[in-house]
Formats: C-alpha cells, structure tokens, sequence
C-alpha cells in the first residue's frame, strides 16, 4: 500500500511504514505530513466529509449573496435590462432631454412651466396620478406647451416588492388619470425610485408603456442649495463637450423633480434655481431640449 502526500517543493511517495526515518533532506515542517498513518487519517476523514457535505450548503452563501446582488443591480441601476428595456440616454448627443417626476406640484410646476418657455426648452414630465386628478388645469397647461406626459404610477409605491396586479394597477390608474384630462394615453413611464421587478415588463407591456429612466440623476431632492445643484449636474456640459467629436455619442437624459410624492406643494427652489442658471449655459454648448417624445428611439 503506497500513499501519495504533497509538498511545495517535492512530491514523495512514501511506503507502507508506521514509523518514520528522518531523512537528511526532510525538513522539520513537513515530517508529520509524510507520518503514513497521519497522512492516511487525514486523507479518509477529508474523503468522508466530501462524501457527506452537501456542497451547496457550502457555497449557498456565495450563490445567495451572488443572487440578491444581481437581483438588486437589476431592480435599482437605471441602466439594467434585467427586468425588461429601459431607456435612458437619448439618440442624439446634441439632444438633452430634461424630465421632471413627482407632479403636477401647483407650488412650483407653474414656475417652471414659465422658465422652459423662457428658454424655448421643451421637458418631459412623469406625473402621479392622484396629483393629476387633484390639479387638472395644470395638467392640461403642461402639455398645451409641449411638454410630453409620462406616467410614474397613481400613487408612488415602491414597486420593488409589489405583487403583477398591484403593479398593473398602479400603471392602468395613473395612465387612465392622465388621459383622462389630456385625451392621451400617456407612452412613457418612470418608476418610482427607478425600482423594478419581474413584474414590471409584463404590466409595461401590456398597457404600451416603455420605460424611461436617466443618465443624470443628481439628487435634486436633497440639495442644500442651487450651488450645490449646479456641481452636480457639471457632467452634462461635461459630456456635451465631450460627445460632440464623436460619431455614435448618445445624450443624457436628466432627472429632476417639480413635486414631491408624499405630499403637495413641494419646495423645489433649489431645481427652479439651478435650471435657470445651466439652460443657456447648455444652450450655449449646442444643446437642443427635446422631450422623451422627440428625442429617444425606443427599444425594439
Ligand atoms: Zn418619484
């Protein structure tokens, strides 16, 4: 009987022997490894866990951790497709589309409306459904201008843990508020916090909705001044610049809010403020302000 051990820097095979010589080119380390009996002990206890554990249960936690993290990039990133197609720049590196969520806001939607004729700037705008039902004038007001209509639910759930009938109710009543004040189905929808699940593409689907999410998104909700707006929305002159010398550029699509889910009213100085800075400044590096509606090609 003949046993096999390993060592870095030699491979020994040793003898049936229950005692062991030293060997003059052995060193101290590696004796009890090369001890037959040791080394046949160790050998048929490692074969008979292998034979008993389950190696799922060893890698279960990696497998877990691999799934929810998956699970997580798909519901969250706006540029994941894993629960169906998104859009998220537009076709056009010259095209900006700048897209509002939360409203109708009375308290600041109007303002804003002002300062997009201003600049001859046309936005998109995601609006909830109960607040729709609550402000109609506005609504129609917004898209007598020109702006697109996108929908982003009736009430603002968190759609990460929703069930396909909450979901499809969700995207059938805040689709259904906004035609019925506007004549239109709306085409476009935003998600709550960008969140997303399994269900979501089906219900999507099935009402002809395509899902729009961003590539700017700079936090506008929480911003503790215009200053601090404007910084973070630096990478749109960034890329402008940037885009224009290349061939197959795409352009950003922005995300700011004009409302707030939990409540009306909303303050949104901050975003009036920060928009009426960057407008003719962006202008100014060639950008056009087009809506989701003119600038995008939507997914096959
Ligand atoms: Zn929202």
């Amino acid at each position: 009987m003949l046993g096999r051990v390993q060592h870095p820097d030699r491979d020994v095979t040793l003898g049936a022997r229950t005692s062991h010589r030293r060997l003059p080119f052995e060193d101290p380390t590696s004796l009890q490894k090369r001890t037959f009996p040791r080394a046949g002990y160790l050998r048929g206890r490692r074969s008979c866990e292998n034979n008993r554990v389950n190696p799922w249960i060893i890698a279960s936690p990696a497998v877990v951790a691999a799934v929810a993290g998956l699970t997580a990039y798909g519901a969250v990133h706006p540029g994941s497709q894993l629960f169906g197609p998104t859009i998220r720049h537009t076709a056009s590196p010259r095209d900006l589309a700048i897209t509002f969520d939360d409203g109708p806001n009375p308290a600041m939607t109007p303002k804003l409306l002002d300062l997009l004729q201003r600049s001859a700037a046309r936005a998109t705008f995601f609006l909830i459904g109960r607040y729709v039902r609550e402000c109609p004038d506005l609504v129609r007001e917004i898209s007598a201008r020109g702006h697109t209509i996108g929908c982003h639910t009736d009430t603002h759930p968190n759609l990460l843990f929703a069930g396909p009938r909450r979901i499809h109710d969700e995207l059938l009543r805040g689709s259904d508020a906004i035609a019925s004040v506007t004549g239109a189905l709306p085409k476009w929808f935003r998600p709550p916090w960008g969140f997303r699940n399994p269900w979501l593409a089906p219900a999507t689907r099935e009402l002809n909705l395509r899902v729009v999410m961003w590539s700017v998104l700079p936090s506008d909700w929480r911003a503790p001044s215009a200053a601090w707006l404007i910084d973070r929305m630096q990478p749109i002159s960034t890329r402008a610049s940037a885009n224009a010398k290349q061939a197959n550029a795409t352009g950003d699509i922005l995300c700011l809010h004009d409302g707030y889910h939990a409540r009306q009213n909303g303050d949104r100085t901050y975003t009036l403020a920060a928009l009426e800075h960057c407008l003719p400044r962006w202008r100014d590096l060639g950008l056009k302000f087009a809506t989701i509606d003119q600038a995008v090609t939507p997914p096959a």
